[in-house]
């Protein structure tokens, strides 16, 4: 492995404990401040860069909120829960959502993913408002 392979390597490592140390699904932003503590000199473009090559591998998801992206280094088998006030995002687990897919089935889909995004106020949050 020549010097600057091997450097591209250990950047993605840290970038990925980065995101598996935390359950907040971060934006690139927020990987890029942590990283900067980790590794002089790195820029978002290659933060970013890093994020989408493990999309690719599949060791990270990356959700679209909305607004920006996020990335989950969850990648069994979830949902999620973004709060309206906050902007939290909540990991639902798969079974605490039925999702009837027959109605797809019959009509010729073939569903090998769900992935169900959904919004609203959060629990902490809901005494806030009103
Ligand atoms: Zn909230
Ligand atoms: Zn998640």
């Amino acid at each position: 492995m020549n010097k600057i392979k091997r450097r591209n390597t250990n950047q993605r490592k840290i970038i990925y404990e980065i995101v598996k140390s935390t359950n907040i699904h971060p934006t690139a932003d927020w990987v890029y401040e942590r990283a900067r503590e980790k590794i002089a000199n790195i820029s978002l473009g290659t933060v970013y860069r890093n994020l989408k090559v493990l999309v690719e591998e599949g060791k990270i998801i990356e959700i679209n909120d909305g607004k920006v992206s996020r990335f989950d280094a969850n990648t069994s088998p979830h949902h999620h829960f973004k709060c309206e006030v906050c902007s939290s995002i909540y990991d639902l687990p798969e079974e605490n959502l039925t999702l009837n897919i027959e109605p797809l089935t019959n009509e010729g889909f073939t569903v090998n993913k769900t992935f169900i995004f959904l919004e609203g106020v959060c629990p902490s949050c809901k005494g806030k408002v009103n």
